[in-house]
C-alpha cells in the first residue's frame, strides 16, 4: 500500500516535470537571440561578413535569401520587411538586383550598409552602363568589404571596436591567402564558362583570360547559337580539358559544349547563394574560394 503511494507520488512529481519542460523550451529557444544586436542580410555574401565580424560578439545574422535560392529572383516578404524594419544592421550590396531596398523606409535607428560603397565599380561589360554588382567574386574586393563593414560597425557599436577588429584580423588573413593564391597558382586559360557570368572582378583582379556564354549575369537562359560555336571552336583549338558552369545552374549550355567537344564540365561557385546543404554545414567564402580555386587548376 505504501509502496503504490510511493510510485503514485513519483509518477505525478514526474508529469509535473515533464509538462514544466514542455512549456519552457519553446520559450527558451525563442528567446535565444533576445538582447543580442539584430543584423539582417540580404544575401550570402553579406551574410557571411557580417557573421564573421559578429564573432564571438553578442550579434545575431539571419540572411534573407533563402539557401539554393537564386538572387536575382528574390523580393521580400512581408515578413522580410518586417525583420528588416526592427533590425539594428542591415546589410545589402547595392546592386541592380537590390533596387527594392530603395523602396524602404528604414528606421532610424537601423544602420544601413551599402557593400557596393567599399569597392571601386566596373561596367559588367564593355557595351553596357550597368555596373557589375558580383562585387565579391573578387578575395582583393572581399577584403575591401570585410574592413568597411567593420569600421561602419564599430563606429555604431564603439563597445565591440577590439572584438570586431580582432574577427576582421583573423577572417582577413583567410581571405588574404585566396588573394595570394589566385595571383600565384598556374590556372587553365582561357577559362570557358558555359553560363552566366558573374565574374568581372574576379578575372580582371587575377588578369584572367576566359571566354563566357553571356556578357553578364542578367538572367538569361539560352545563349545565341553563334557564341556556342564560338565556344566550342575555342575548347577544340585550344584542347581545353575542361569548361564550367555555374553552381546552382541547370548546365544546359555546358552539356551541349560538353557533347561536342569531350571537355570535362566543372563548377565555379559564383557565391551569390550557396545550397541548404553548405549553409547547414556553416560553409563560409573561402571555401567558395578554394572550390574554384581547385576546379581551375588542372589537377584538383
Ligand atoms: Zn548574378
Amino acid at each position: 500500500m505504501k509502496n503504490k503511494r510511493i510510485i503514485r507520488i513519483i509518477l505525478v512529481a514526474l508529469v509535473i516535470i515533464l509538462l514544466g519542460a514542455l512549456f519552457f523550451l519553446p520559450r527558451i529557444n525563442r528567446n535565444e537571440d533576445e538582447g543580442k544586436i539584430k543584423i539582417i542580410a540580404t544575401n550570402f555574401p553579406s551574410y557571411d561578413i557580417a557573421r564573421a565580424l559578429a564573432d564571438e560578439l553578442d550579434i545575431s545574422v539571419k540572411m534573407l535569401l533563402k539557401p539554393g535560392a537564386e538572387l536575382h529572383d528574390y523580393d521580400p516578404t512581408p515578413q522580410d520587411i518586417a525583420a528588416i524594419n526592427s533590425a539594428d544592421v542591415f546589410i545589402y550590396i547595392g546592386g541592380e538586383s537590390e533596387t527594392w531596398v530603395d523602396k524602404i523606409t528604414f528606421n532610424e535607428k537601423t544602420l544601413v550598409i551599402k557593400l557596393i560603397n567599399s569597392v571601386d565599380l566596373k561596367q559588367e561589360s564593355p557595351d553596357t552602363e550597368e555596373y557589375d554588382e558580383h562585387i565579391w567574386t573578387s578575395p582583393a574586393n572581399y577584403l575591401n568589404m570585410l574592413s568597411y563593414t567593420r569600421a561602419l560597425l564599430a563606429r555604431q557599436f564603439p563597445e565591440y571596436d577590439h572584438q570586431l577588429s580582432t574577427n576582421l584580423s583573423i577572417y582577413g588573413e583567410d581571405i588574404k591567402r585566396y588573394d595570394q593564391l589566385f595571383r600565384t597558382t598556374k590556372l587553365i586559360q582561357p577559362i570557358v564558362i558555359a553560363d552566366r557570368f558573374p565574374f568581372r572582378y574576379f578575372v580582371d583582379e587575377y588578369r584572367l583570360q576566359y571566354s563566357a556564354a553571356f556578357p553578364g549575369c542578367a538572367e538569361q537562359t539560352e545563349a545565341s547559337t553563334e557564341t556556342v560555336a564560338e565556344l566550342i571552336t575555342t575548347v577544340k583549338n585550344q584542347k581545353l580539358p575542361y569548361i564550367y558552369a555555374l553552381d546552382l545552374s541547370n548546365s544546359k549550355i555546358a552539356r551541349t559544349i560538353a557533347d561536342a567537344t569531350g571537355a570535362e564540365i566543372r563548377t565555379l561557385y559564383s557565391g551569390h547563394n550557396i545550397s541548404q546543404d553548405d549553409f547547414s554545414a556553416g560553409v563560409d567564402m573561402t571555401v567558395i574560394y578554394q572550390r574554384n580555386l581547385e576546379a581551375l587548376q588542372e589537377t584538383k
